[in-house]
């Protein structure tokens, strides 16, 4: 494999735009009704956000606070139906770039960078930049393995700023401050989590474009996720071959969930949600739903966005791969 270097973080186009941004008391009431038609037990409140960056919760700084800001890099046509291996992101300038230095936390998710495992895998991002540029790691690679094919998730040195093909990440100073803090118990409803807040803020919100993002934990149950195996040889051209190709798990809590969720695309072909976790185990990968309604428990904290920043937004993009 060729030696690639990370784009020119300079040279790619970026595009942003401000996204209406409720109070989160406004949020609050709005998502509570949305998903009490999908789980039995809901609490939403607003609160102050606990520290984050205890083993409990394992992000790199304490709070999802300070210019919030969505960030979306690639997408889904550089990996389908073909990788564009020359799809490798600088992520810590780019957050650099998109927050104007200073300190910055950053999590989401993306695809890992591949050359790091020589093999492609999934990206779960949870970064911190120090305002001198110091990048620290929390963030895993989740893979394919052997023949057996089993989960391995690994964690990235800090010394790897890149990521490759497409990233969704919720970047701010990692302050504390005010949150959404969601807790829901046992599913009654077909939606997934995050599905049902984002709908629930579709519906309420119309055509106002309103981004979220941050973290949320399965405490119990397991989830169906997924992770992509090494790049696939041959084209990949609808949602059935893609199936094929990912490999799906069914992943036991406690799983850690960092990610982002917007109503629109907004002109800027974005993803509309995009979860990947963490564990403590072997387990990590892409989020899709639970596969335990009766005894599923989610712990989410949230922030709302203030704009949504597109870096190296495809020029042909296709709609499969985004599930
Ligand atoms: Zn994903």
């Amino acid at each position: 494999m060729a030696t690639l270097s990370a784009l020119n973080t300079s040279e790619l186009l970026y595009e942003e735009k401000q996204l209406y941004r409720p109070s989160l008391a406004e949020l609050k009431e709005v998502i509570q009704s949305a998903l009490v038609k999908n789980f039995e037990n809901v609490t939403v409140e607003v609160t102050d956000c606990p520290d984050l960056k205890t083993a409990e919760y394992g992000l790199m700084d304490s709070g999802l606070g300070g210019s919030p800001t969505l960030l979306e890099l690639g997408g889904p046509p550089y990996l389908l139906p073909l990788v564009q291996r020359e799809k490798l992101y600088n992520v810590k300038e780019i957050c650099q770039k998109t927050m104007g230095g200073g300190k910055i936390l950053a999590v989401g998710a993306g695809a890992g960078p591949y050359p790091l495992r020589n093999s492609n895998c999934e990206g779960i991002y949870n970064m911190s930049i120090s305002a001198e540029g110091q990048l620290k790691n929390g963030s895993y690679t989740a893979k394919v393995s052997g023949l057996e094919e089993s989960c391995v998730l690994e964690s990235i040195p800090d010394t790897e700023p890149r990521c490759a093909l497409l990233l969704n990440l919720f970047v701010c100073r990692g302050e504390p401050g005010q949150v959404l803090k969601i807790s829901c118990k046992k599913r009654t409803g077909h939606l997934n989590f995050i599905e049902c807040i984002r709908q629930g803020l579709l519906e309420k919100y119309q055509d106002k474009c309103v981004g979220m993002g941050g973290m949320f934990k399965i405490n119990q149950g397991k989830a169906h996720q997924h992770v992509m195996r090494d790049f696939s040889r041959t084209p990949i051209v609808d949602e059935h071959e893609l199936n094929q190709w990912l490999k799906f798990y069914e992943m036991p809590a406690t799983l850690t969930a960092l990610g982002t969720l917007i109503t629109h695309e907004n002109d800027l072909d974005l993803r509309l949600q995009h979860f990947h976790s963490f564990s403590n185990s072997n387990w990590g990968g892409h989020y899709h739903y639970d596969t335990t309604p009766e005894i599923v428990e989610y712990e989410a904290y949230l922030n709302v966005a203030e704009r949504v920043v597109r870096v190296d937004k495809p020029k042909e993009t296709h709609k499969f791969g985004r599930d």
